[in-house]
C-alpha cells in the first residue's frame, strides 16, 4: 500500500496533487512520501514486536538525509556501506550505537572513522578484513564490536545481479569456514564478537530461501555458544520483495517474515537485527517525468520521455518492470494502445518499457514510475551531461525539495582544465 493515490482526476503524493510539484520543480523529478516510509517502517517494527529488535534501514536503497532524518526519528537504526553513507546518516542525526557498517571492501580509513564516531557493529565480510580490523580498532586504543558475515549457501531465487548468499557469490564467508574465523576472532586484541549476520540478496517474493538460511545460522549460535563465544545478536540482512506491477505479484508480508523469525530463531535468546531498504523505500517513491514526443515509427510507436537511463536504471540493468502512469487519470473508457517508452540517452538500452499498453499521451503530458523510491535516486548519474534531478518529500500537504537540481554550470564547472591547456 502507498499514498499515491488519483483524486479529483489527478494523480496525488498524499495531499499534493503532482501537477502542483511538476510546476513549480520542473520534471523530471522523484517524489517520497513520509506516510508511506512511516507505515513500511511501522510493519516491520510491529512483525518483530516481543523480540528484542533493531530495524536498520538499508541507506543505500535511498539515502536522502531528509529520508534518513525520518526514519531515524521513528527509532530505525541504519545499514552503511561506505564512509558516505555513514557521514549521511550521521548528519541525518542518527547516533553511532545506531549504525551497523556492512560490505566487502572496507577500508581501513573507513573502519576508523567508524570507530572514532561510534558504531554498533561492523558486519565483517572476511578473515583478511577482521585482521585488518583489529589492527585498526587496536590502533586507536578501541575493541570494534564485530559480526561475521556467513555464507549459508542458498539460492534466494531472485534476479542474477541480486541474489548475495550462493557460495560462488562474493560475499561472506562459508558457512563451514565461520567456526575457525571466530576461533580466530577471540584471539584478536581489537575484536569483540558479538553475534552473526546474514544477507542472502534482494527482492526474495519467497520466505523458504530465508527460512533456509535462518535455519543455519540457528544451528551456528548454537555451535558457537557451544564453543564459548557470545552470540547476543543476529542481523538477519534485507532482501524482502515488493510488488512491482499491481495485478498478480504477492510478495511475502513482512507480518509472516516476523512469524518465521520467531518461529525459527525466537528460542534462542537473541537480539534480531533485520536491514530492509525496498520494502520501506520502494514503494514510498515515484518518478515523474513529461512526454517530450510522440514518435511514429515503422510499425512501433516511442513515448519519448525527459526521464531517461541515468535518472532510473533499473529497467536497463535488472530488466525491471515499472508500472508507469498517466499523473492526469485516463477516462476509463480511452482507448489504450501499446508503445515503447524511451528516454533520450542514445543507448538503446534506454528503453523503460517495450510494448506497454498506454493511454493516449502527447508533448507535455505527466507520466509517473511507480515503485521508483527504492535503488532509482541513489543510482542515477549524469550521463550524457544530464543534471541530477531533484527529489521531493511529501508530508500531508506540505512538499519539499529535499536535493535540488544541480545547475549547469555547477556540473561543468567541477571539470578542471589542466595548466598546460
Ligand atoms: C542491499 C542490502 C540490504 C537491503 O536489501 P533490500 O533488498 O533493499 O532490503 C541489506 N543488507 C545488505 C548487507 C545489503 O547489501
Amino acid at each position: 500500500m502507498d499514498h499515491f493515490l488519483y483524486r479529483d482526476g489527478k494523480l496525488h503524493a498524499e495531499d499534493v496533487p503532482l501537477t502542483e510539484i511538476a510546476a513549480d520543480v520542473g520534471t523530471p523529478f522523484y517524489c517520497y512520501s513520509t506516510a508511506t516510509l512511516t507505515r513500511h517502517f511501522q510493519l516491520f517494527q510491529d512483525a518483530l514486536a516481543g523480540m528484542d529488535h533493531l530495524v536498520c534501514f538499508a541507506v543505500k536503497s535511498l539515502s536522502n538525509q531528509a529520508v534518513l532524518r525520518v526514519l531515524s526519528d521513528l527509532g530505525a537504526g541504519m545499514d552503511v556501506v561506505s564512509e558516505g553513507e555513514y557521514r549521511r546518516a550521521q548528519a541525518a542525526g542518527v547516533p553511532g550505537e545506531r549504525i551497523v557498517f556492512s560490505g566487502v571492501g572496507k577500508t581501513r580509513e573507513e573502519m576508523a572513522y567508524a570507530l572514532i564516531h561510534g558504531i554498533r557493529q561492523f558486519n565483517v565480510e572476511s578473515a583478511e578484513e577482521l585482521r585488518v580490523l583489529s589492527d585498526v580498532a587496536a590502533g586507536l586504543g578501541k575493541t570494534a564490536p564485530i559480526t561475521l558475515r556467513v555464507n549459508p549457501d542458498v539460492d534466494a531465487k531472485t534476479h542474477e545481479k541480486i541474489a548475495t548468499g550462493r557460495k560462488e557469490d562474493k560475499f561472506g564467508v562459508p558457512i563451514s569456514a565461520a567456526r575457525a574465523i571466530y576461533a580466530e576472532a577471540a584471539t584478536l586484541p581489537g575484536i569483540e564478537v558479538v553475534g552473526v549476520d546474514v544477507h542472502i540478496g534482494s527482492q526474495l517474493t519467497d520466505l523458504a530461501p530465508f527460512e533456509a538460511a535462518f535455519t543455519k545460522i540457528a544451528d551456528l549460535t548454537r555451535d558457537l555458544r557451544a564453543e564459548g563465544h557470545v552470540i547476543r545478536r543476529l542481523d538477519l540482512g534485507g532482501g524482502l520483495g515488493i510488488p512491482y506491477t499491481r495485478s498478480n505479484e504477492t510478495p511475502p508480508l513482512p507480518m509472516d517474515y516476523g512469524a518465521m523469525i520467531k518461529r525459527v530463531l525466537g528460542d534462542l535468546d537473541v537480539e534480531i537485527e533485520i536491514e530492509p531498504g525496498r520494502l520501506i523505500s520502494g514503494n514510498a517513491g515515484i518518478l515523474v517525468a513529461s512526454v517530450i514526443y510522440l514518435k511514429q515509427g515503422e510499425g512501433r510507436d516511442f513515448l519519448i520521455l525527459d526521464a531517461a537511463m541515468n535518472d532510473l536504471i533499473r529497467p536497463a540493468m535488472y530488466g525491471a518492470h515499472h508500472d508507469i502512469i498517466p499523473v492526469i487519470e485516463a477516462q476509463a473508457a480511452s482507448l489504450q494502445r501499446p508503445v515503447d517508452i524511451v528516454g533520450p540517452v542514445c543507448e538503446s538500452g534506454d528503453t523503460f518499457a517495450k510494448q506497454r499498453a498506454m493511454p493516449a499521451l502527447c508533448a507535455g503530458d505527466l507520466v509517473a514510475f511507480r515503485s521508483a523510491g527504492a535503488y532509482g535516486a541513489v543510482m542515477s548519474s549524469e550521463y550524457n551531461t544530464r543534471p541530477l534531478i531533484p527529489e521531493v518529500l511529501v508530508q500531508g500537504d506540505q512538499y519539499a525539495v529535499i536535493r535540488a537540481r544541480p545547475s549547469f554550470d555547477e556540473m561543468i564547472n567541477r571539470d578542471k582544465l589542466p595548466a598546460w591547456l
